[in-house]
């Protein structure tokens, strides 16, 4: 049995944080050991910081109860043994967010990070595991620039919305059937807001018809996650064309996804479309990674699936549902997808990166 890898969780006490602490509660691999968030929660007893807003159905393991949880900025006090750190937290502002996170790099953690402010820089690779493992390439050019310690480095999730369906494009493009163009309706739930999505009275019983900025980055962020490594760079795929109308639903967790695509030439069947969603594996899978759900897509033939209450746990919470697979009158297929937005769209995937990066040798356990 390998000795686990200590990690931190910076934004601990945030709807992703204590996602990060439920998660890794049991994990084979990786235990909190340091948890940290603003100047607010510092200094308290993590039990006392999360009073009153810990929204976990489970409750805060007991090891953590009385862990004092750090400022993000006091780099003084990060404890010794910590190997890697989970970031969930945003400062002030995106260029803050930025060096925040380069600074743990600079200090030799490895960062994979949550937000954001990162996720546009040209040397961060923007991961989704079973979609391109390979852009990992992409951080010992980021060590050499910044010249940063060898264990140092920052990754980062992409939004968690595209989780919902960008793997099983990315599986239709392998098995051969490119994607030209895509529509997408998303019906995001109250979770992706954060702690105040769940608690405002405002954002309840409604559906709020923007989400101010989510469109760009659901329109922008599949052109680098689709991209190539290309010498020292991520080149974009900017052949595929995206129309994104994102929207805010009442429900607690599940980003659910309407999704209409146009392929650039051959165009499978409906079967050959289901066979290739339901037998696509990728690295995680195949390296039975901890969080690799098994399957990766789960395609449900009757029509009122996939639903939040009834699938948003598949895999537990990591694997993405699909239904509705069916020929459209302007488009050569519609379908609809969803994923476990605080879990395969934020801290599960961002652990199922890091359960990549020790298996292909990117973090060494100490
Ligand atoms: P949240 O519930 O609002 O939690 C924010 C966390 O950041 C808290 O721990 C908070 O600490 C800390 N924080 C806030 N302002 C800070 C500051 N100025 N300096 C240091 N720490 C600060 O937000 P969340 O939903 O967990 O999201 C966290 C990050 O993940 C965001 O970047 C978000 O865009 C991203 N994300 C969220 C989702 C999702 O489904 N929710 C999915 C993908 C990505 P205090 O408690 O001490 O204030």
């Amino acid at each position: 049995m390998r000795k686990k890898i200590a990690v931190g969780v910076l934004g601990a006490t945030g709807v992703v944080g204590q996602n990060y602490v439920r998660l890794l509660a049991n994990h084979p691999w990786f235990e909190i050991k340091d948890m940290a968030a603003s100047f607010r929660s510092a200094g308290k007893r993590y039990e006392e910081a999360t009073s009153g807003k810990w929204l976990m159905d489970s409750g805060i393991p007991e090891i953590l109860k009385n862990v004092v949880v750090r400022d993000v900025l006091d780099y003084e006090n990060i404890p010794e043994e910590i190997q890697l750190f989970f970031s969930a937290t945003e400062l002030q502002d995106k260029e803050a967010t930025r060096e925040f996170e380069f600074a743990y790099a600079k200090k030799g953690y490895p960062v994979i990070s949550n937000s954001s402010a990162n996720r546009w820089t040209r040397d961060v690779p923007m991961v989704v595991p079973e979609i391109n493992a390979a852009h990992l390439e992409i951080l010992k050019i980021q060590q050499r620039k910044r010249a940063l310690p060898a264990s140092g480095f920052v990754a980062v999730k992409p939004n968690c919305s595209v989780q919902s369906y960008l793997v099983a494009i990315h599986a239709l493009r392998e098995a051969g059937y490119p994607v030209k163009e895509i529509l997408v309706n998303t019906l995001q739930a109250l979770s992706g807001a954060g702690y105040r999505g769940l608690t405002s009275p405002e954002m309840q019983a409604t559906v709020s018809p923007m989400i101010p900025g989510e469109e760009e980055k659901t329109e922008k962020e599949p052109t680098k996650i689709l991209g190539r490594l290309v010498n020292s760079e991520i080149v974009p795929d900017t052949s595929i064309i995206m129309s994104a109308l994102c929207t805010r639903v009442p429900v607690i967790d599940g980003h659910t996804a309407l999704v209409y695509l146009n392929f650039a030439d051959r165009v499978p069947t409906l079967e050959q479309i289901t066979r290739i969603w339901s037998e696509f594996k990728a690295e995680p899978q195949s390296l039975n990674l901890p969080f690799a759900p098994h399957p990766a897509i789960i395609v449900r033939n009757e029509n009122d699936r996939p639903q939040v209450k009834l699938d948003v746990d598949n895999g537990n919470g990591m694997a993405i549902t699909i239904g509705r697979l069916e020929k459209d009158k302007f488009f050569h297929i519609r379908f609809v997808a969803l994923s476990h937005n605080t879990i395969r769209g934020a801290a599960g995937g961002a652990i199922l990166t890091a359960e990549l990066l020790v298996e292909k040798g990117y973090i060494k356990p100490g």
